[in-house]
């Protein structure tokens, strides 16, 4: 019998929003980091466009018609501006309009989009595609496991596909997952059904170590088992004041194999209850400034390799400004040398590198810009090693991330050896690269201070003596009972101690 060609949709939308930070998302940060009008996969893939890539690769090489539209992502802030939000919508349900009838469209979100009047950035689009595309086309997206999956996102789609990983370093396993689940709905094969649980609670997992590592294998073992197609755990995203915000279990059912909703339904509830049972094991460890500090002297003292700090709170991917100066102010109090941080978001202070050049000394402030969370600005001697235009470091999922104009600087005022990297465009660091392609020699480092909370991990633990994480007053301030949210109910962990006792 001849396969069914399909009409396929392709295109995505996304942002994850830091209510708390004091930076608002406008069509710059899209426009920064990618607005691609149908062309995504034409162009080198990105972080973002890569599940498009192979969305595309994947329906083509099986013989099915695909039809590209909007895909615009934002790095990590505030709320996004509502106009900004409305316009990228439109155009992105316009495209598939012109592209109907569809038999499927797959969509790249994050889950945590806020905007201006939108609580639930995502919820409102999936709604929206489902009134175009019809109730029986199907309709699927890819989420960063940092997301709040909101029963309107769930009642819209036919499956949400969630990464494992945190780094996240799976996002291309997923897409394909995604792909392969949504193409056997288009075909009639299977008849995906979601059963979703409230975990109860708002915390931090990462993947790298137990009790989650173990977690993900758990999740992928019980997948392609009695009718259970996917097993998804949102990690959710603390730093979101929506009513939605908090961990969730959902499990994807082949309604056409007898019980598997039911199945589903139960296992979720179980699976909800192991994640509320590992959250104090899962819970990061974080330093203050000092303590950090003299144990990574202490540990450095005796290795061949350097000791990673992570400058959690000033995190550009969670949200943050990425100006934060508390760790560089205890880094020249204690006159530290061999030391390397970075990567500070401070364009001016980038532009000024320029206009003076390559071996030239001057007087910088640095950082502290963007509000409290940032700290003060610090007014340094500093002397330009290296200038480098259209900057790239890798990425945790293997693409390259841009950087604008990047400098590396040494600072002289406690007589060199402290080096700093800023750049013009923000990000978190992902990888020894940032660092490296501006010719600094990480192994002659003793202290390499990374702004970004995990996705670091996967590139730095390689050359690490030791990972550290450091808690200062960053704008992404770890989740727990100081966060004052004022929108979801009162039925979460840490706030209450046990909300699964009735
Ligand atoms: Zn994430």
């Amino acid at each position: 019998m001849q396969q069914k060609t399909l009409r396929l949709f392709i295109g995505g939308l996304a942002t994850e929003t830091n209510t708390f930070s004091p930076l608002p998302t406008g069509m710059a940060a899209f426009a920064e980091a990618g607005i691609y009008r149908g062309d995504a996969t034409k162009l080198p893939p990105r972080l973002f466009t890569a599940p498009l890539h192979e969305w595309r690769r994947l329906a083509q090489a099986e013989g099915h018609q695909v039809h590209e539209g909007l895909m615009a992502a934002a790095q990590p802030a505030g709320r996004t501006v509502r106009k900004v939000y409305e316009s990228l919508r439109d155009e992105l349900l316009a495209g598939l309009q012109a592209a109907l009838p569809l038999d499927m469209v797959l969509l790249n979100l994050h889950g945590a989009m806020v905007a201006d009047g939108y609580d639930d950035c995502e919820g409102d689009l999936l709604a929206r595609v489902r009134m175009l595309i019809g109730p029986d086309a199907i309709l699927g997206a890819e989420l960063d496991l940092h997301c709040h999956t909101t029963l309107a996102m769930l009642d819209n789609a036919d499956a949400l596909i969630a990464y494992k990983e945190y780094p996240h370093t799976d996002t291309l396993d997923r897409a394909r997952e995604l792909y392969a689940l949504c193409r056997d709905a288009a075909l009639g094969r299977i008849r995906p059904v979601t059963r979703m649980a409230d975990c109860r609670l708002i915390g931090v997992f990462h993947t790298t170590r137990e009790p989650a590592k173990s977690f993900v294998a758990r999740m992928q073992a019980l997948e392609g088992n009695d009718g259970i197609l996917a097993v998804n755990f949102g990690h959710g995203f603390g730093l979101g004041d929506v009513a939605e915000v908090g961990a969730r279990i959902w499990v994807i059912a082949d309604a056409l194999q007898p019980g598997a909703v039911a199945r589903a339904e139960a296992l979720a509830g179980q699976l909800a209850q192991e994640v509320f049972a590992m959250r104090e094991a899962s819970r990061p460890t974080s330093l203050d400034v000092a303590c950090a500090l003299d144990q990574a002297l202490a540990q450095a003292a005796n290795a061949d390799k350097p000791v990673v700090l992570a400058d959690s709170a000033d995190n550009p991917g969670g949200g943050a400004p990425g100006d934060a100066t508390f760790i560089l102010q205890a880094l020249l109090e204690r006159q530290l040398r061999d030391v390397v941080s970075g990567i500070y978001w401070d364009p001016q202070a980038v532009a000024l590198c320029q206009a003076v050049g390559l071996g030239a000394r001057l007087e910088l402030r640095i950082g502290g810009k963007l509000g409290p969370t940032s700290g003060q600005p610090l007014d340094l001697t500093c002397l330009v090693h290296n200038i480098a235009e259209n900057y790239e470091q890798t990425d945790m999922s293997g693409q390259r991330g841009a950087l604008g104009s990047a400098v590396h600087l040494e600072v002289l005022n406690n007589g060199g050896g402290l080096h700093l990297v800023l750049a013009s465009q923000r990000s978190q660091v992902f990888h020894p690269d940032a660092f490296t392609g501006l010719g600094i020699d990480l192994a002659a480092m003793k202290i390499v201070v990374v702004k970004s909370s995990q996705h670091f991990y996967q590139g730095f633990a390689p050359i690490a003596a030791e990972v550290l994480y450091v808690q200062t007053p960053g704008a992404v301030f770890g989740s727990g009972p100081s966060l004052s949210y004022t929108k979801r109910a009162p039925t979460y962990w840490p706030l209450v101690a046990n909300p699964w006792k009735d």
